[in-house]
């Protein structure tokens, strides 16, 4: 029988595991390795690199060398390489085709199928993209799983007492938290919350940066521009982050940059032709900047000063965490335990934040590189039936609705519902004999729709010609156990319906994805303002068309006293609606109605509203 594998497909590195004798085992890579870098590298010799080759080529070859490409997931981003262009999707498939063949040459045994982790705060277009990554592999991938939660199972799959445990995620370039209650075999996760473009790969950015500035100071010569120094500085600035995790202080030498070409492990000075300065200028600049770049500089960098350079970042975490704590219902202190995943959660920084905002010590007793990776394999067993006795239930990260009248969104599933989730809501249509709906459906927390995610679009055509508000139009979505999303649209008169699951169409940046919960915290009463505005103008507008109405149909005589006050009624509401203030318009907007309800009141009396104009 082929194998299934779990498979950790990590922004930095990717790890594999496998059930064996009951348990979840890592899988070791063709060099030997634990971890594979997620790097891929396209050369003119053809066939991409992968892993650690590919890594080791990267200062050299910078423009044909891909990291971090799980940022990219679920964008229109592209690598263009040897005359072609390759997706995310493509990418990370060649990534997981590695680890599936050293896998098979490991273990002797054919792999078909694939459980893969990804960050808890993945969208549905990132879970998609993921999904084919593993298609392109030629992997069937059986379940998409949170990093978290699998890090969770991997943890709790031997313990029987009830427990809440709250599981920080800091991985090269994802931030997750989530918080599952544990026992008893069953697995259910409470909240999660987490920014798609937060991991350790931005310490290291703060690193290279201030590396760069320091050797700038010191030289008084620009640090070069270009790509190659770029990666080069980037990987010694990890490995000083990496080292200041175990020292309080470390000594970066940066070697002489001048006249340089790189070699396989970095520049190398003093040779290679000055055709290779990166900075021009006259030649008596030119020969100062030389000068200056020639000298060797050393910097010590110090924990105490990494901590003031990514202060920031770890207060984004800190938020992450308040909000998945607010959404799950409990206090800080009913969480029995915190687990750290990621290898960036080694940082003593991290480490201490995790204590100040939970008030708890973190567990020490699982490897944060493999645990997650272990918690996938355990889910394959769990599926295949090799795993007994665990059940796991999962949540909807971000919530999903629609768009409607205005520009506002209407949620219908919330977020942190446990999967698998559905909820249907009722619309009807804004215009008279409006042949077609448009349904537009978003994902995020943000009140205006142009503020979340778009899934995708669709038409729902053939509505009866009917008034205004007449035609109802039931929206429909179901989030599958892999927090993929089907929706339906069906007019409930003709029961004519749609159905689609939303595919990963418009561009969508990653970065622009970036923590959307935490967003909508942020935005949360300029978005209340917003909201309430639109919806101030949608009835003050509905009520405009009623007044008018009435003005031309109803009002007898149309001189009369109430006629008068219906015309100032609309002078006020249209004065309000001009400057757009939402308490003025709804109190013109109670006035109006008021008045629309005494004419009508008097229409259904006929002999006394006409004796009494
Ligand atoms: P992961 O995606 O879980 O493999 O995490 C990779 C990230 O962890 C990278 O940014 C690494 O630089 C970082 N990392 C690994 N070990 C350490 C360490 N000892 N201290 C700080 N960061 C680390």
């Amino acid at each position: 029988m082929a194998r299934a594998i779990g498979i950790d497909l990590g922004t930095t590195y990717t790890v594999v595991a496998t059930i064996q004798e009951g348990r979840p085992r890592t899988v070791p890579n063709a060099e030997g390795q634990h971890l594979t870098p997620s790097v891929v590298a396209f050369t003119s010799a053809g066939e991409p690199l992968v892993g650690q080759r590919a890594r080791r080529q990267a200062a050299a070859n910078p423009q044909g060398t891909v990291f971090s490409i799980k940022r990219r997931m679920g964008s229109d981003y592209v690598v263009k390489a040897i005359g072609r262009e390759y997706t995310p999707q493509e990418v990370s498939g060649l990534i997981l085709r590695k680890v599936k063949a050293d896998a098979e040459e490991r273990l002797g045994e054919r792999i078909t199928q694939a459980v893969i982790t990804v960050p808890a705060y993945f969208n549905d277009r990132q879970r998609q993209a993921t999904r084919e990554a593993g298609t392109f592999a030629g992997l069937e991938v059986l379940r998409i799983v949170n990093e978290p939660t699998a890090a969770a199972l991997a943890y709790g799959l031997e313990r029987e007492d009830v427990h809440t445990v709250l599981v920080w995620d800091l991985g090269g370039g994802t931030f997750d938290v989530s918080i599952l209650e544990l026992g008893e075999g069953i697995f259910e996760v409470r909240a999660v919350s987490g920014d798609t473009w937060l991991g350790g790969d931005d310490f290291d950015q703060r690193v290279a940066d201030y590396l760069a500035a320091e050797y700038e100071k010191v030289t008084g010569a620009r640090f070069p521009a270009d790509g190659g120094a770029r990666v080069w500085l980037r990987e010694v600035a990890e490995r000083a982050k990496i080292e200041l995790s175990s020292y309080p202080v470390t000594q970066v030498h940066l070697p002489p940059l001048g006249p340089w070409r790189w070699s396989q492990k970095g520049p190398i000075g003093g040779v290679g032709g000055w055709e290779k300065l990166p900075w021009g200028g006259d030649s008596l600049n030119h020969q100062r900047q030389l000068w200056a770049s020639s000298r060797q500089v050393e910097i010590a960098l110090t924990r105490e000063h990494l901590e003031r350079l990514t202060e920031d970042l770890l207060r984004r975490m800190a938020a992450c965490t308040h909000q998945a704590i607010a959404d799950s219902g409990l206090s800080p202190n009913e969480i029995d335990r915190v687990i750290l995943v990621g290898g960036a959660t080694r940082m003593p920084a991290v480490r201490r934040l995790a204590r100040e905002v939970i008030g708890k010590e973190p567990y020490r007793y699982i490897d944060p590189d493999e645990v997650v990776a272990a918690g996938a394999a355990i889910q394959a067993g769990m599926l295949l039936g090799l795993v007994e006795k665990a059940v796991l239930l999962d949540v909807l990260p971000l919530s999903l609705g629609v768009e409607t009248q205005g520009g506002l969104a209407a949620r219908i599933i919330p977020r942190n519902s446990p999967l698998p989730a559905s909820g249907a809501r009722i619309f009807t249509t804004a215009a008279d004999y409006q042949p077609s709906m448009d349904v537009h459906v978003l994902q995020g927390e943000r009140e205006l729709a142009l503020d979340n995610i778009s899934l995708g679009q669709f038409q729902l055509s053939g509505i009866p010609p009917a008034p205004r508000g007449v035609a109802k139009v039931e929206v429909a979505f179901e989030a599958d156990v892999d927090g993929i999303v089907h929706v339906s649209a069906t007019e409930l008169l003709s029961e004519s319906e749609m159905r689609v699951k939303v595919a990963s169409t418009k561009h969508l940046d990653p970065r622009e994805i970036g923590s959307l919960a935490n967003e909508a915290l942020h935005h949360a009463e300029e978005d209340r303002e917003k909201r309430q505005r639109i919806e101030a103008i949608i009835e003050a507008e509905g009520l405009m068309a009623a007044g008018e109405m009435l003005l031309k149909e109803l009002v007898r005589p149309p001189t009369g006293p109430q006629s008068q006050r219906t015309t100032q009624a609309l002078a006020k509401l249209r004065e309000a609606m001009a400057w757009g203030l939402p308490e003025e318009m709804r109190g013109q907007s109670r006035e109006l109605r008021q008045l629309l309800a005494e004419a009508h009141k008097e229409e259904r009396r006929p002999s006394k509203s006409v004796g009494s104009g």
